[in-house]
This record gives C-alpha cells, sequence and structure tokens, in this order.
C-alpha cells in the first residue's frame, strides 16, 4: 500500500507541473465540419454506417449474447452464446460512434435504442463489476477469469466498454453506460493493481486498449487508481517478474521502457503507443520518451506504407522487418490505420511537433479512408496497395465486405469517424495549433477568452484555406498553422518516401501564408509550423495557399516491391490505378518520368474528384502503345466493382517498360470456364488459368487455388469449353507451402478425367508428382467439352494449384 501511495503522489505531483504545459485538443463537439469531403463520410457514418453495424450485431447474435450472459446469471432459459470471445467490443465500438453522432446530431430515436441496449448490458453484468458474455453465458466461474489473457480479449473488451461509456456519458449527460464501466474498471484495479489488490495478478492485457480506456476514464471519474492501472499495465508489459512473456507479437518480449522497434501486431501496438504518449501527456513524466521517440522514428522511417497503414504482414496481422512492405500482399488492417492516427496525434499532443500531424493527415486520408466505401456500408479489413483483380484478399471477397465474421474494422469506423473533428486544433500556452484543413466552424475556450475559427476551404482537393479568427475580445497569443511537410519537400519525417527530383524535374511551387492579405514571407517557424503572433481580433483572417502540383514519389531503394516504381501524390493524397479507368488492366501500364500528367474534376466515383490523366504507356506481347488513363485517390478506390469483384488496382506503376507485365496471349486454358469441388475462402479457382508464372510452389505472390481446409479427401477442378477441343497434353504447377509451416502439400496422386457424352472417363497417363516445376504429361489426343484434375489429398494434408495448362 505505501508504494502504491507513495506512487499515487509522484503522479499527483508530476501532473500539476504538467498542467502549465500540456497541449490539449480541441474536442470534435466544439468543431463543426461543413465541407464537401469529410461531411457527406460524417453523415454517410450516421445514417448508414452505425445503423448498419447495429443490424449486423443483432443479426449474428452479438447483442443477444449479452441476453444469453443476463438468463445465466439469473438462472431463466436464454439464448447460447454465439461467436468469438471478442465480440462483446463490437457492440461497445459502435455505442461509441452513436454517441458521437448523438452529440453532433440529436436524435431520440437513437437515445431510446442505447437506452435499451444499455439495459440489456447492464443485466449481463456480474455482481463484482465482471462483463464478458462468453465466461458468463458459459458459466465458466470465478477460476476461469484472466486466465488466458494473451488470447481472451476479457481486458480488450472491457476498454471498449469504458470508452463506449465515457462517450455516451458525455453525450447525453447519463451514467448509465458509465456506471457500468466504473464498477468493471475498478473489479480490474482490485485483480491487477499491485497496493490494492490483496494477490495482484500478474497477466498483461493481452490485445492493448484497456490502458487508453483506464487514462479516458481517469479523466472523466479523477480516479487516482483508474490511471495507475493503466501506467502499471504499461510498464508490466515484457516485465517477466511472475509471469511467463508471450512475446513480440503482443509487445511483450522485453520491458516496454527498453523497447525501440514496432513489432507485433499492428493494432495492438499502435494502441500500447498511444497510451504511453497519454499516460506521459497526463503525468508529464518523461519516462517513456525514449521508447517512444525510437519505436515511432522506427515505424515511420521503415515500417509504414505510403498511405500510412501500418502492419504489413497478414500472418500475424503486424509488422515485418524494417523496409519490408510489400504492395499486393499488404496487410494494412483498417484498425491499424485508426491506431495509427490515434498514436500520430497523441505524440503530436506530446511533443508540439507537426511531424506527427503529417503522418496523421496521411494516415486519415488514404489508409484509414480506405477502410470505408462510399456507400458507407462496405469495409475493407486489409487495405492493400495493390490488386490482380482475383485474389479474395478482404477476408474471402475480392472487393468491399458488408460485414467479417471478426468484425473490429467496420465498428472502428463507425467510432472513429465522427470524432476526426478533435484532430484539427489544439491548444498550449499561448498557442492555437491549426493542424488539419477541414471546412469547419470552431468555437475554441482558450486562457479565459473564447476564440471562433471559421475555416473556410475545398481541402484535400484544393489547396487555399482561409481562416477567420474571433476572439471574443482582443487578445495577443499565437496561432501556429501547420504548413504541411509535403508542401515543404519532406513528405514524411525520414527517407521513407521522396519526391522524385532526379530526371523528372520536380517542382512543387511555394507555400505562402499571409495575415490579413499581407504575405509573411517568411513568417517564423518552429517545428513545421508558421507562427502567427499579433493581437488578434475579430474578423481578422489568414490566408494560406499550399502547392497543389501532382508529386511522382519513390521510395528508399531497399523496399524491394517499390524499386523502379513511381506513386503520384497531390496534396495529401495518394493516387492509385484501377482497371476501370485503364483499358481493363493495370500490370502492363508505364509511368516514364516524362509522362504528361492532366488534372481533371470528375464526378465518378464520388462528386468533385481531381482526377490524374496519366499520358503513358502499355506494354503488350507484341509491341508498346502510347495510352492515356486515369488516378483516382486511393481511399476512393474499389467504389465501382464489377461483377466479379474489383479489378487490376496498383498504387506503385514501373517508370520504365521492363517492369511492366504484358498481358499474356489467350491459350486454351485461360479460354475455359473453371469449377471447383471447394475452394478456400481467400483463394480462387481463378488463379489457375490466369497465366502467372509461379516462382516455386510456395509462390505466395501470386493468386492460388487450394482445398484448404479440406484434408485426405478427393477433390476436383475442371475446365470447360463452348467448343470441343482437342488435347493431348497437360501441366500443374502444385502449391506446397509445408516448407514455411503451411498446411498444402502435394496431393497422394493426380489424375485427369475428360468429358464423353454425360460420362466423365479417365485418360490412361503416367502422371508425375513434382514441387517448383510444372508437372506435365502428355496422352493419347481426345476431343472434349470439358476436363476434370482430381487430386487424392494425403491425410491430415491439403492441396492447391498455382497454374493448369493444357495443350
Ligand atoms: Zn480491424
Amino acid at each position: 500500500m505505501l508504494l502504491a501511495i507513495a506512487l499515487a503522489s509522484t503522479l499527483a505531483a508530476a501532473s500539476a507541473d504538467a498542467a502549465g504545459t500540456a497541449i490539449e485538443p480541441v474536442p470534435f463537439t466544439a468543431v463543426k465540419i461543413t465541407d464537401a469531403f469529410w461531411a457527406p463520410r460524417i453523415e454517410t457514418n450516421r445514417r448508414v454506417t452505425i445503423p448498419a453495424c447495429f443490424r449486423q450485431c443483432e443479426e449474428t447474435g452479438r447483442i443477444a449474447n449479452f441476453d444469453a450472459a443476463a438468463a445465466a446469471l439469473a438462472g431463466t432459459p436464454g439464448p447460447a452464446f454465439k461467436g468469438n470471445c471478442y465480440d462483446d467490443s463490437d457492440v461497445y465500438k459502435v455505442i461509441e460512434g452513436a454517441a458521437y453522432a448523438l452529440s453532433q446530431h440529436p436524435d431520440r430515436e437513437l437515445d431510446a435504442y442505447l437506452d435499451q441496449l444499455i439495459a440489456r448490458i447492464a443485466a449481463a453484468q456480474e455482481p463484482d463489476g465482471y462483463l464478458y458474455t462468453i465466461a458468463t453465458a458459459n458459466k465458466r466461474g470465478m477460476d476461469a477469469r484472466w486466465k488466458d489473457e494473451r488470447w481472451s480479449h476479457e481486458t480488450y473488451c472491457a476498454g471498449h466498454l469504458i470508452e463506449a461509456a465515457v462517450a455516451h456519458h458525455q453525450a447525453t449527460g447519463k451514467r448509465t453506460l458509465l456506471d457500468i464501466a466504473v464498477r468493471f474498471a475498478d473489479l480490474l484495479v482490485a485483480t491487477y493493481l499491485p497496493g490494492v489488490a490483496s494477490a495482484p495478478r500478474s497477466e498483461v492485457p493481452g490485445h492493448q486498449g484497456i490502458e487508453i480506456a483506464l487514462v479516458r476514464l481517469h479523466r472523466v471519474t479523477g480516479s487516482q487508481a483508474h490511471l495507475d492501472l493503466a501506467r502499471h499495465f504499461l510498464l508490466r508489459r515484457g516485465d517477466a517478474t511472475g509471469r511467463e512473456l508471450s512475446g513480440d507479437y503482443c509487445q511483450d518480449h522485453a520491458p516496454l521502457l527498453e523497447q525501440r522497434t514496432a513489432v507485433g501486431h499492428a493494432v495492438r501496438a499502435g494502441y500500447l503507443y498511444t497510451a504511453m504518449a497519454d499516460v506521459a501527456a497526463i503525468t508529464g513524466e518523461s519516462t517513456f520518451d525514449a521508447a517512444l521517440e525510437a519505436i515511432w522514428r522506427d515505424t515511420v522511417e521503415t515500417k509504414m506504407h505510403i498511405t500510412g497503414g501500418i502492419g504489413a504482414h497478414a500472418h500475424n496481422e503486424g509488422f515485418g522487418e524494417a523496409y519490408d512492405l510489400p504492395n499486393e500482399s499488404a496487410y494494412l488492417e483498417t484498425c491499424a490505420a485508426i491506431a495509427h492516427a490515434l498514436w500520430n496525434h497523441r505524440m503530436f499532443l506530446r511533443s508540439g511537433s507537426s511531424a506527427p500531424i503529417d503522418i496523421l493527415e496521411r494516415t486519415l486520408h488514404n489508409g484509414m479512408l480506405s477502410g470505408v466505401s462510399l456507400s458507407g456500408d462496405r469495409f475493407f479489413y486489409p487495405n492493400p496497395l495493390a490488386c490482380d483483380g482475383m485474389r479474395r484478399f478482404n477476408h474471402g471477397t475480392n472487393g468491399r465486405a458488408a460485414w467479417f465474421g471478426c468484425a473490429c474494422c467496420p465498428v472502428n469506423i463507425a467510432r472513429f469517424v465522427p470524432s476526426i473533428g478533435g484532430m484539427v486544433y489544439a491548444t498550449g500556452p499561448s498557442t492555437i495549433y491549426a493542424n488539419l484543413f477541414i471546412q469547419s466552424e470552431a468555437t475554441i475556450p482558450f486562457e479565459g477568452v473564447s476564440v471562433g475559427i471559421d475555416q473556410t476551404t475545398a481541402y484535400p482537393y484544393d489547396g487555399r484555406v482561409e481562416m477567420r479568427i474571433r476572439p471574443s475580445e482582443p487578445r495577443e497569443f499565437t496561432i501556429a498553422v501547420r504548413i504541411p511537410g509535403w508542401a515543404r519537400s519532406r513528405p514524411v519525417p525520414g527517407d521513407l518516401y521522396r519526391t522524385v527530383t532526379s530526371a523528372g524535374v520536380q517542382v512543387t511551387g511555394m507555400w505562402v501564408v499571409a495575415v490579413n492579405d499581407q504575405p509573411l514571407v517568411p513568417p517564423p517557424m518552429r517545428d513545421g509550423y508558421a507562427l502567427l503572433t499579433r493581437r488578434w481580433k475579430a474578423d481578422d483572417r489568414i490566408t494560406l495557399a499550399l502547392p497543389m502540383s501532382v508529386r511522382r514519389m519513390e521510395s528508399d531503394s531497399r523496399v524491394v516491391a517499390n524499386r523502379g516504381r513511381v506513386a503520384l501524390e497531390r496534396g495529401p493524397l495518394v493516387y492509385a490505378v484501377e482497371a476501370v479507368d485503364a483499358g481493363g488492366s493495370v500490370r502492363d501500364l508505364v509511368v516514364p518520368d516524362a509522362a504528361r500528367i492532366a488534372i481533371e474534376t470528375r464526378d465518378a466515383p464520388a462528386p468533385g474528384v481531381p482526377t490524374l490523366l496519366i499520358s503513358g504507356e502499355r506494354v503488350e506481347a507484341d509491341g508498346v502503345s502510347e495510352t492515356t488513363f486515369a488516378a483516382i485517390p486511393y481511399a476512393l478506390w474499389a467504389n465501382r466493382p464489377g461483377p466479379q469483384g474489383v479489378g487490376e488496382m496498383a498504387v506503385w506503376l514501373p517508370r520504365t517498360r521492363d517492369l511492366a507485365e504484358p498481358k499474356p496471349a489467350p491459350t486454351v486454358a485461360s479460354e475455359a470456364t473453371v469449377r471447383a469441388s471447394h475452394t478456400w475462402d481467400s483463394d480462387t479457382e481463378l488463379a489457375v488459368n490466369d497465366r502467372r508464372v509461379p516462382s516455386s510452389s510456395a509462390d505466395t505472390t501470386i493468386p492460388r487455388h487450394t482445398f484448404w481446409p479440406r484434408t485426405g479427401s478427393v477433390e476436383t477442378i475442371e475446365y470447360a469449353w463452348s467448343e470441343p477441343v482437342t488435347l493431348d497434353g497437360a501441366s500443374v504447377y502444385f502449391f506446397d507451402d509445408t516448407a514455411v509451416g503451411g498446411g498444402c502439400a502435394l496431393p497422394a496422386s493426380w489424375r485427369l478425367l475428360a468429358k464423353r457424352g454425360d460420362a466423365w472417363v479417365a485418360i490412361e497417363a503416367t502422371y508425375p508428382l513434382e514441387r517448383d516445376r510444372m508437372a506435365a504429361v502428355r496422352f493419347t489426343p481426345i476431343t472434349t467439352t470439358a476436363l476434370k484434375l482430381e487430386m487424392v489429398l494425403d491425410e491430415g494434408r491439403s492441396a492447391g494449384i498455382l497454374e493448369w495448362t493444357v495443350e
């Protein structure tokens, strides 16, 4: 107990020290967004996304799970628990989003819906405050609690409950959900916090999130224990005292303060780093700074895609090595982009530097916004930077999906999009920071006065910004206007991405800031901000002009996937080329350094989109032709899906012809329609005749077909032709990922059957089993309209095909 008191008083003292210097965000409730870019997205989020997410939570049993837990507690019959252990968090996240929507737009019906939902949540809470429906509904009992934190998500769900509760309380003034959350938080304190818990448990949360939530709760309750527990959870991470570490997947591989690189699951990591900055900001202590700064540099200088997305790999939903940034297989979960945005906002609040806001802006406009369709009811879980138009890369869908079994991303969008206004301005000592350019009306309480700022702009499509300042009385202070890094030849901190300056001769133009039409050339600058200090009075006007020319970007040559390639940017937007704007294919295009790029405003896929018209080249099997194709903002891709989902897409395009992939000539196989007895959700049977040659049987860079998870069975895949074909040979490139721990191997045997009338007749031949090459077979010529490849799978092994040719 002594230790706890000592710690508490140290923190309280640090808090008092920090109070005078902290930078505080201006809450989104004080910033009314009125623009043509974000306002429609926020409105669609309110009208479509939030109701769609609630409907999905109803239909999938996520909300009934609370009734299941309540029934188990009451000893009455109720529904059975359905779904995943973390599903409670989806309901909480939509409630959080709904609360934000309520604070911007009163809605009696939504308010009443939340009330009945909260009553059902209350009924599912155990008498001591525990609230985790899978455990309560299944009557797991006290002994089963907190046992498997790495995977169980008990504290993760608690975190989202708390965030929803604080949002609901702030939006409605009601304490119904807040009281539930406080009881759960107090149980966590009594379970984990040394000095309070009689036998404190030694685990750390598996999936972070609770730490951010506890800091947020502390701001409302003032409870020191809530803040102390957040800090305790942070400092216990990587501390092996009394427990076994769970490794770098959960950032639990080394003591947190000694960590210097971004590792593991990207959403967990992003929430962890956000909480570190939160605790540092609120306590004023510098304990976390060295780790935070190093991990942030490691991320933005070596592990971030140009869209601001993080977590390059699917296998760990997380970070790879430095510069390991693939495009087509890039994972870049929507939740990770949101976590990255939150983290960078906190890094700014901690430092007052504009560099994290540059990253925040990049992430918001690209890797986060791509996660939701313009219609508001279709989502991406991964946000890759290239698409082959075939692979079901989006958790089983080639294109956007209405929902996912693990639905963290849609509900995260639902709660994040309405809160964006809270990142536009911040206040520090004698300073108002103008961070984001979004047309809006803000009323900012500031050092005893109220300062209104009316921002007028068509950003991010146009670079002109006007801010009309309306202090309640004249007052001297500084308005720090962020000059985006991209306008200062510094698109990102570090050198991971830079503007092409060689043969392309890049001229980005100059930015200009003026007060009451008097340009300041140059204004005093600090950390990327133009510092405008004066005695501000009503109707003073700041104008900012940013250069909106198209920028050709290249990446550090250590990023193998981007070598010899260029990406196009304009303002904060990264651009992408989609097949629908490029004559049906993208992989065969070239953007030479001398290619002319014009800008045209188009109304597809959204109104008023500045579209780039690129006079480039197309490489074909028999030569090169000049062609003009369009690029649209990356975040807007996949809003015009065709019957098969989306087509090809690329952000990084070849600068030279040798990197283009000409469309191969049609073959007998490519003319066939394909049908398989089974195809794994993430694969596609269209892979087998796409004419893309694998580099090995373990090649994961091209589309594939597998029968996963089926094992030991007899499976088939068929080609059918509209006209009879005569064949005397076939070759199969088998997929085999056993070398990297996968479950697909060569089959036990295979053979071909040809259709004769209504019957299938086996083709006599010797069928070789070969790895890392085409397994070829020859046979007596046959004429048929369909060919069947039959594979007998090994016991315990599945199988797959990368390519299947016939001749
Ligand atoms: Zn997610």
